[in-house]
């Protein structure tokens, strides 16, 4: 495997925390009824508040790089993390960023959470308004919208290179296969044996890097996504397919099944970046026993799995499970309304 010798450059602060949460584990139970939870705090690599993101970006511009591009292109939901961390991202190394954004409903959204830090960071914002309910992208209106985009830096003499949606490329996939390495060698150090991996998994990016990455080293435990959008059919062979040309890239000889991929659909409430209720709880209950803050888009639907599973006791006590937090609390911010309301206090 060639892993070390992929092109990439260092953005984010790694290696990110990996610890115990003790208090979490007590208050849903103790030892008699919940296993040993690990948080593996990738909210903390850096790059403008942190996030999954970062480890991605670190292949991605690399990449950008070699291809001699001066400004980088992407798209997501008007909160997207992935955005804001690429618009971090291009300010760190220098380039210019455009951000193609899909607003969900008909009203321009208040400068707040992710779309005000992306200002701040210089980048140039495109808003379109879409349906945001399938994958957190507006589909022909944001294609449409991202030709445009293109076609006026190029005017401009810059030469542009696509970040595609979330990440998800196979080049972004690169960066979970080497958190695995990093994770992997940190349960070593712990002696800690974790029977399963829960994240939130939106593009699908990180699922397919973690999953590659399990088998390359050898984890021990299984990676288990909780969905926070629909299309899982279409997502499903995505992850598939960017995981296996990631491979490629890598030299290695391991393929991934569409179907070796675990993803639980039970969590996503009414949508992609709809807050639920058991999302909220989860909120709560992990801010009010860690002190570590969930976002209600990604983590928190994430967490609201684990518990569920713990509190249904298809989890066996004797075991660790680690969860994977990816970030995403400036989005918080975006949403205080809405939390507020399904917060029980
Ligand atoms: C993007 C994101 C995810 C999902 O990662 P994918 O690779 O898109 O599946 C999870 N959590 C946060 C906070 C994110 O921003």
């Amino acid at each position: 495997m060639n892993l070390e010798r992929r092109p990439r450059l260092r953005l984010a602060r790694l290696p990110t925390p990996l610890h115990e949460a003790a208090r979490l584990r007590t208050a849903l139970g103790g030892a008699d009824s919940c296993p040993r939870i690990l948080f593996k705090r990738d909210d903390l690599t850096d790059l403008a508040l942190g996030g999954n993101k970062a480890r991605k970006l670190e292949f991605l511009l690399a990449d950008a790089k070699r291809q001699g591009a001066t400004a980088l292109v992407t798209t997501g939901g008007e909160q997207s993390n992935h955005a804001r961390m690429t618009a971090a991202a291009a300010s760190l190394v220098g380039m210019r960023a455009a951000l193609v954004l899909t607003v969900a409903g008909p009203a321009t959204p208040a400068a707040e959470g992710n779309l005000l830090l992306d200002r701040l960071l210089g980048a140039e914002v495109h808003l379109v308004h879409g349906s945001e309910s399938k994958s957190g992208s507006g589909d022909e209106a944001e294609a449409a919208r991202v030709a445009e985009v293109l076609a006026s830096l190029e005017a401009r003499g810059e030469k542009p290179y696509l970040v595609a949606l979330g990440g998800s490329s196979a080049v972004g996939v690169l960066g979970y296969v080497d958190a695995t390495r990093e994770l992997v060698g940190q349960l070593a150090v712990m002696g800690a044996t974790p029977r399963w991996l829960y994240h939130a998994s939106g593009s699908r990016g990180t699922q397919a890097g973690l999953e590659l990455g399990a088998r390359l080293f050898r984890a021990q435990y299984r990676v288990r996504g909780i969905a926070v959008s629909g299309g899982e059919a279409e997502k499903r062979l995505h992850a598939a397919a960017i995981a296996n040309e990631a491979a490629e890239l890598l030299a290695t000889p391991e393929r991934i099944d569409p179907d070796d991929l675990l993803t639980e659909q039970g969590f996503i409430g009414e949508g992609y970046a709809i807050p639920t209720a058991a999302g909220v709880e989860a909120i709560q209950l992990v801010a009010r026993t860690e002190g570590v803050l969930l976002d209600p888009v990604y983590t928190a639907k994430a967490m609201a799995g684990l518990l569920a599973h713990v509190r249904s006791g298809q989890l066996d006590p004797a075991d660790t499970v680690v969860f994977l937090h990816t970030g995403g609390a400036p989005g918080l911010f975006a949403k205080a309304a809405e939390v507020l309301a399904l917060a029980p206090d």
